[in-house]
């Protein structure tokens, strides 16, 4: 029954995700044929056109590869690729986005590891995702990845309102969001933190959450590096 109640709420929540992005991206075209903008103003509204364009494509992704789980397809290819580059990489994407806050990154480079590249773009997304949807202007996300013999760790950290004891497990239930669907003002569909999680599983590893201080959640990632 509980299972129910959330696959209504992510309805729902699907719905009005897919809704808001695309409203937005009608609006900055709209608004780019109505007016003659200058250069800069129009690269604006070129990025954050993309960036909902980026939105709809993870939810979509998100949805696809909850669905995959469930039918247990094998749904990975695992080969080597540079962790660190990706990292990287996310951490610039992220940065230029407008309004986006910044992310300070400390990244180990040179971090090779067999995994699937997808999985684990998918997976340190949704955090950054969720770590920007509770930091407030001005203040920044703190991304970190480094590795010792068998094992590649990344952080993501946020000051929001972090997540309380009784919830650091719920969360990664499939389609659990904390509070409720009606009043909620944060936007999700629950499918972030149950794939993360299922990811790093995947890859030998896995997700745990620590408090950060003064406020605010860290998401500490494990992955074995050599996963076969
Ligand atoms: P979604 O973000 O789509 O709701 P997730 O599975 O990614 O789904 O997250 C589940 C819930 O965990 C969120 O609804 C939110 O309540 C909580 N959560 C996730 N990340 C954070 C964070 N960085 N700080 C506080 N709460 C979080």
């Amino acid at each position: 029954f509980e299972l129910a109640r959330l696959q209504k709420n992510f309805l729902l929540s699907v719905t009005h995700e897919f809704k808001s992005p695309l409203a937005a991206i009608k609006l900055y075209l709209e608004t780019m044929q109505r007016h003659d903008l200058d250069a800069p103003k129009q690269q604006t509204f070129i990025k954050n056109a993309l960036y909902d364009t980026d939105r709809l494509n993870q939810l979509v992704e998100n949805a696809l590869m909850a669905n995959l789980i469930e039918r247990q397809s094998n749904i990975f290819t695992f080969e080597d690729f540079d962790l660190s580059a990706k990292i990287n990489d996310l951490a610039i994407k992220f940065s230029s986005v407008p309004g986006f806050p910044k992310i300070d990154s400390t990244i180990t480079p040179g971090i090779i590891m067999h995994g699937d590249g997808n999985a684990i773009t998918i997976l340190v997304t949704n955090l950054i995702e969720n770590a920007s949807k509770y930091t407030a202007s001005g203040e920044s996300i703190r991304l970190t990845l480094n590795n010792n013999g068998q094992h590649a760790f990344i952080e993501v950290a946020d000051h929001g309102i972090g997540i309380p004891d009784d919830e650091k497990e719920k969360v990664f239930q499939k389609f659990y969001r904390a509070g409720n669907e009606e009043t909620r003002s944060t936007k999700g569909t629950g499918l972030g933190l149950y794939l993360s999680r299922y990811i790093a599983r995947k890859h030998q590893g896995d997700i745990k959450i620590l408090d950060n201080q003064p406020k605010g959640a860290i998401f500490q990632v494990r992955l074995n590096k050599a996963v076969q």
